[in-house]
Formats: C-alpha cells, sequence, structure tokens
C-alpha cells in the first residue's frame, strides 16, 4: 500500500491500518494485529521515507471537535487526533476564539501538533494546548497534561524514540474569547496594514497570503516544509560569527544562548535554487528542499548531507533536520 507523503516519494508499507475510534484502536491492539515494526504517522506531511516501510503504518481518522468547558474568557476544545489542523484553526476562527490563527495552513493533523510542538509566526501550539489524550501499544490510555509533555522548539516527550508506542488519540485545547493577537513576527503588521480593520478572520487570511507566497505548494513541487531547524548557539559562537557576519539576522533566546536562521546560512553557503540530482534546494527559501519529479528519499538525505557539511564548514555550526526521517 502507497504511503501518503507531501515529497511525494513512492514508497510503500507492508501494511496500511487506519482506526476511526479509541475502541477501534483498542480492539485492533487486543486482537494483536499491530506487530512491530509500526509507526504511527498522520498525513506525512514531516516524514521523509528513505526507503519502503518493511512493517505497519498506522494512521488514526479520529474526528471530532467538541466545546467541554467554557465562560465568558476562555473555551476549552476536545479535537479528535484525525482532524486536519488546519480545520481546527478555522473553526475557532469562525468562532471568535482567540490563539489558533497564527498557525493557519500548516498541513498535517491534530495529532500530530501535539507530538511535533508546531509553531510559526511567533506561536507554537504548546501555548494552546491543556492535555493530550493516548493509548499505548499495551492498550492503556494516559493523559498527559501540557506541562508533562515537555515541550520546546519543535520538540516533545512524543518526539522520543521510548515513545513511539504511545498513540495520540485527542487533544484538548484552551483558546481566548478576549480579542488578543501575536503581530510582531516578520512582516505581519505591514500586510495587515492593507486591510481596512485587524480581525481574526483579516489575520487569518493575512497568514495564508503569506505562506502561500513563500512556500511550495507539496501538490506542485514535493517538500516537508522547514526541513531543517533554526540552531540555536552559544553566545561566544554568535558574537564571533556576528563580527564576521555584521548583517547575519539572529533571534535571542536567553542570557547564554542566541538563534540564528538556518536559511540564511544555507543561502550564505550558495544552495539556495541548486539541485542535486532530482532533490533541490528551493530557489525561494532555502530551508526548504524539494522534489524536483522522481527523487527518492535517499536523493533528498544526500542532498541534506551536503547542505549541513557546508554550513559546517563556513559557520562551525550543526544544524539538524526537522524532518523525521524514517528508515
Ligand atoms: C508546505 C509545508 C509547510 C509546513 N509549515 C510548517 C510550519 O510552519 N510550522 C511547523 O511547525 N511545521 C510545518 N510543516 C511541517 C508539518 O506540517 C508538521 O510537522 C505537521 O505537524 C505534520 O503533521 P502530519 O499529520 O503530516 O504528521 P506526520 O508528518 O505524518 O508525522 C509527524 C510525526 O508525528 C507522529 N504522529 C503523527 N500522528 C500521530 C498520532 N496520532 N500519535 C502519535 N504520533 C503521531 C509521527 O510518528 C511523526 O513522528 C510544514 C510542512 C509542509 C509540507
Amino acid at each position: 500500500m502507497r504511503i501518503p507523503n507531501t515529497f511525494g516519494f513512492d514508497v510503500k508499507a507492508a501494511l496500511y491500518a487506519e482506526y476511526d475510534s479509541v475502541e477501534e484502536l483498542e480492539k485492533m491492539i487486543a486482537e494483536g494485529r499491530i506487530t512491530s515494526p509500526f509507526l504511527h504517522m498522520g498525513c506525512g506531511s514531516n516524514l521523509l521515507f528513505v526507503k519502503d516501510y518493511d512493517g505497519i503504518v498506522l494512521h488514526s481518522r479520529i474526528g471530532g471537535m467538541e466545546v467541554t468547558a467554557e465562560d465568558d474568557e476562555q473555551v476549552c476544545v476536545r479535537v479528535g487526533a484525525g482532524v486536519i489542523w488546519d480545520d481546527f484553526v478555522a473553526y475557532c476562527v469562525e468562532r471568535g476564539w482567540y490563539g489558533a490563527e497564527n498557525l493557519s495552513l500548516i498541513p498535517g493533523e491534530t495529532g500530530a501538533s501535539a507530538v511535533q510542538n508546531i509553531g510559526a509566526y511567533g506561536v507554537e501550539v504548546k501555548d494552546l494546548i491543556l492535555s493530550v489524550e493516548t493509548v499505548n501499544i499495551r492498550g492503556e490510555k494516559r493523559i498527559y497534561q501540557k506541562d508533562e509533555c515537555e515541550y520546546a522548539y519543535r520538540k516533545s516527550l512524543f518526539k522520543k524514540p521510548e515513545m513511539k508506542s504511545v498513540f495520540v488519540t485527542y487533544v484538548n485545547f484552551i483558546l481566548g474569547k478576549k480579542e488578543c493577537y501575536t503581530l510582531d513576527y516578520g512582516t505581519i503588521r505591514q500586510e495587515l496594514a492593507k486591510h481596512p480593520a485587524v480581525n481574526l478572520a483579516t489575520l487569518r487570511q493575512v497568514i495564508i497570503d503569506i505562506r502561500n507566497s513563500k512556500l511550495p505548494d507539496p501538490k506542485v513541487l514535493g517538500n516537508a516544509g522547514s526541513f531543517f531547524m533554526n540552531p540555536i548557539v552559544p553566545r561566544a559562537l554568535f558574537e564571533r560569527l556576528l563580527h564576521q557576519y555584521p548583517s547575519m539576522p539572529h533571534y535571542e533566546v536567553d542570557a547564554d544562548r542566541v538563534k540564528i536562521p538556518a536559511g540564511w546560512m544555507i543561502d550564505q553557503c550558495g544552495w539556495k535554487g541548486k539541485a542535486l540530482g532530482p532533490a533541490a534546494v528551493h530557489d525561494k527559501q532555502a530551508l526548504v528542499l524539494v522534489n524536483l519529479g522522481g527523487a527518492t528519499g535517499k536523493d533528498v538525505v544526500a542532498l541534506s548531507d551536503a547542505v549541513r557539511a557546508s554550513v559546517k564548514e563556513k559557520f562551525g555550526v550543526e544544524i539538524w533536520p526537522e524532518v523525521n526521517f524514517i528508515e
């Protein structure tokens, strides 16, 4: 069975199994139908299959968005892991609930959002998460409160290898009912100024427009969004680099550490728009690796290795893939 993935690789799994409810997942487990090796995936928008997967690929189709509590200020919503993330954002925006709008149009499902701690335009999904409901491979249910999820930049407890057998079934979110926006990131304010009023709908539209102008559409050019994480470097190394490259963009993290955009470093190494066989660095956004057509996972890994080696040689900085490699 072909595995869906936004790189557009032609990869297959020995078995691709879907379930519609927690009960159905529990039944599959109880009947011993989930044997090793297995992989739980969402839409495959952050996965790089290096080859065919010789095991069971699991996928949740658990749907539903249900209000579980609300008052004049806030609302709590329980969302099925299989709900498309952007459908949930649209649902919140339509109802005048604040918090998710900057995360508009991020591909993938709600379950994966909590695994990945997705983020964009100054907001991370952890800012909205209350708890994450799970079932493990032994059929045991557990709800992880947000402070147990070890959230950090594109990281969570659920990304750890030992959590591979923990499946997210529902995510509980909290949204605000009082007007509150995050606007100080990138060109949001500039673009908003073109609209007569600032409201949730215009902000969502602005985010969608910015994203569409910058990121390639996976249906046209296979990709998995930002391929690399932005490295966070010790301040001493940052000072040395800034002396050498005075125009280097950067974001303060804390007193000891500074974040440098990986895309800028890749661009400085001359990779923007360059191809290595059928895989290439996108010509508008150096952080994105694309499948020009017919590429395999191995082609993209070769490109990734070459890009990482260049950045290490020029800047002395290691950059790490954000994309999950599946061997
Ligand atoms: C064009 C494009 C733009 C993007 N922009 C952004 C962006 O702005 N910000 C950002 O953060 N990301 C971005 N991404 C990456 C991607 O959208 C996110 O990582 C997203 O959360 C992946 O969702 P998915 O459903 O496709 O998960 P998958 O890629 O299928 O899986 C991701 C991980 O989650 C695990 N997983 C998925 N579902 C479950 C579950 N129910 N239980 C347990 N584990 C599970 C998988 O095992 C895997 O480790 C972009 C990707 C693309 C293609």
